[in-house]
């Protein structure tokens, strides 16, 4: 016997205020961005011109995305590898730069000619030494 109890509350309509919020959760549209980049620069390192072009999307929001990409692969057991900028001047080498974006100009020969960093997705192998 399957009994029917059919309750009908009435919970909208009611005049309490409604305050209009945003959504929590990253529109879809991102997330198919973000695995569309991860699949550009998997194994190919890309600079994040080269990416803004391919996805069409601005440098800007290529960063913003790759903010969160690094965040995600972190907890997926993979890596985002940055190729640190480069002073096409002298050489200078940015390896200790942690934000993704390039720096403005060299501090060493004060060039603002730099090669951009290159950012590629590496898993991380189970081979541990
Ligand atoms: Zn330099």
């Amino acid at each position: 016997m399957v009994a029917f109890c059919m309750q009908v509350v009435c919970t909208g309509n009611s005049p309490m205020k409604q305050r209009p919020r945003k959504p929590a959760v990253p529109r879809p549209a991102e997330e198919t961005l973000r695995r569309a980049i991860s699949e550009l620069i998997r194994d190919e390192p890309l600079p994040a011109r080269e990416i803004s072009v391919r996805a069409h999307l601005t440098e800007k929001d290529v960063y913003s995305h790759l903010e969160h990409i690094r965040h995600s692969l972190h907890a997926a057991g993979s890596r985002l590898e940055m190729t640190p900028a480069e002073c096409r001047s002298c050489g200078f080498v940015f390896s200790k730069r942690d934000r993704l974006t390039p720096p403005g100009k060299c501090p060493i020969c004060r060039c603002e000619t730099i090669f951009e960093p290159l950012f590629a997705i590496r898993e991380r192998t189970v081979h541990d030494p």
